[in-house]
């Protein structure tokens, strides 16, 4: 027997991005749906939950949700730097309580929330725009009839794939990472590793969580490197590669592994009765490959502008480009210049990495945090490519300046 459901907005994916959105639309009264495959939300984490204190506070994500951080470590094959700050600007996330939290903010405020149901097919109007969709769920088929539909389904982009809109990202990131405990950390100290020895492109890491507990990852770049992340990873906990060593014994409780999208803000995010949020939207700063804020802020956005479309009974593209208007004036610039930056980091050697740890070196607490962040203000950039009294920083901040 089929079962269908009338929705005037029904997200698909109950990541961050999707559970963000079911929240706003449905605090505003409008009649809500969030559609997630797995058995519960956050079921499997595919993610090493890295963010900012800053955007925690903004999300009123709670304290018992995070592990913050002070410090930020980096490691080059030679060289080594430890940025240190009084107070905690970033944090590790419990990914399962946090996006468990925010789907139940959703939960709270009237959205209904479906799991175990498969999207895999999406239903149009005459005209080939989307009107809802259509899967497997425990009894069998479902159907979701709705005004408009949010892919929210991450790296897969299943429903703009289904609608032809999109094809597979071909440039991403892979990662790989234990969760693990380990006999000695800092618990307020996150550390970077670099060179051809942790990954060929892009970077490892230690990420603790509190308790002795931390995810030792490895990172790689698609297409540019072809090694398996997984197998990378194995072997620098094997070699116990710089800091891993004085992690001690390393006993994992859990294997993630992830694909996340970087080729830049490609994709166009609004159709006819449609809206990609979170990574289906490439929504992800490429430097450190972290899109969880992004996903968040942006879903709280799509939320809002569907449910005023709808109200509005005008859910054509033009009627919800604000979201698209928002998150490109929010983020656009700042990503580009980020890209510019990852282009030049991912040709690296180890030689020019322990230099480049010499430029890391020279920069204030708040200037490292602009820059891991990807936060490149306009004048803040300009004065500091002018005026930075080492000339190696002057041009780093060159190249992220923006015209
Ligand atoms: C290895 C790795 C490490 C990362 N580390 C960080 C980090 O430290 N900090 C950071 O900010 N970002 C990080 N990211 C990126 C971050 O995880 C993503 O940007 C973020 O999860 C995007 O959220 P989302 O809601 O768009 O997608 P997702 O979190 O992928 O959620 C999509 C949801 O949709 C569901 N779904 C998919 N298909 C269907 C379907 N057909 N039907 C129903 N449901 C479906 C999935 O099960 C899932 O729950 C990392 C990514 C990777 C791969």
């Amino acid at each position: 027997m089929t079962e269908e459901y009338n929705y005037d907005l029904v997200v698909v994916g109950g990541g961050p991005a999707g559970s963000s959105t079911a929240f706003t639309a449905a605090k505003s009264g409008i009649k809500v749906a969030l559609l997630e495959k797995e058995n519960s939300i956050a079921e499997t984490v595919r993610t090493s939950g890295v963010t900012w204190i800053e955007s925690i506070k903004e999300f009123g994500i709670p304290d018992n949700c995070y592990n913050p951080i002070k410090n930020f470590s980096f490691v080059s094959p030679n060289n080594e730097v430890t940025i240190s700050n009084s107070i905690a600007t970033a944090a590790v996330l419990d990914v399962r309580k946090t996006y468990r939290w925010l789907a139940h903010e959703a939960e709270k405020v009237g959205a209904d929330i479906f799991v175990k149901i498969n999207i895999n097919e999406v239903i149009k109007n005459e005209n080939n725009d989307i009107i809802g969709v259509s899967g497997t769920g425990p009894n069998g088929k479902i159907i979701f009839h709705s005004k408009v539909i949010i892919d929210a389904t991450g790296f897969a982009s299943v429903i703009s794939k289904a609608m032809g809109f999109v094809t597979q990202w071909e440039r991403f990131g892979a990662g790989a990472e234990y969760e693990a405990t380990v006999e000695n950390i800092d618990p307020d100290t996150w550390w970077l590793m670099v060179g051809q020895e942790y990954t060929p492109a892009g970077y490892a890491w230690i990420f603790p969580l509190g308790n002795n507990i931390v995810r030792i990852g490895v990172g790689v770049g698609k297409p540019e490197s072809s090694i398996d992340p997984t197998q990378r990873l194995k072997e620098i906990i094997e070699k116990q590669l710089g800091p891993i060593k004085k992690l001690g014994k390393i006993t994992p409780i859990e294997f993630h592994y992830g694909l996340i999208p970087n080729e830049g803000l490609s994709r166009k995010t609004v159709y006819n009765n449609l809206i990609l949020v979170g990574d289906s939207a490439g929504q992800a700063n490429p430097l450190v490959l972290e899109g969880i804020r992004y996903a968040i802020k942006f879903g709280r956005v799509a939320g809002k502008v569907a449910s005023d479309a709808i109200k509005n009974k005008k859910t054509d593209k033009d009627a919800l480009y604000p979201y698209e208007e928002n998150w490109r004036n929010a983020i656009e610039s700042k990503i580009k210049s980020a890209g510019k930056v990852q282009d030049r980091w991912i040709g690296l050697s180890d030689k020019e990495w322990d230099k480049e740890l010499d430029i890391i070196k020279e920069l204030k607490t708040e200037e490292f945090l602009d820059f891991i962040k990807a936060d490149f203000g306009l004048s803040n950039m300009l004065k500091l490519a002018v005026n930075h009294p080492k000339l190696a920083v002057r041009q780093l901040f060159n190249l992220v300046k923006r015209k």
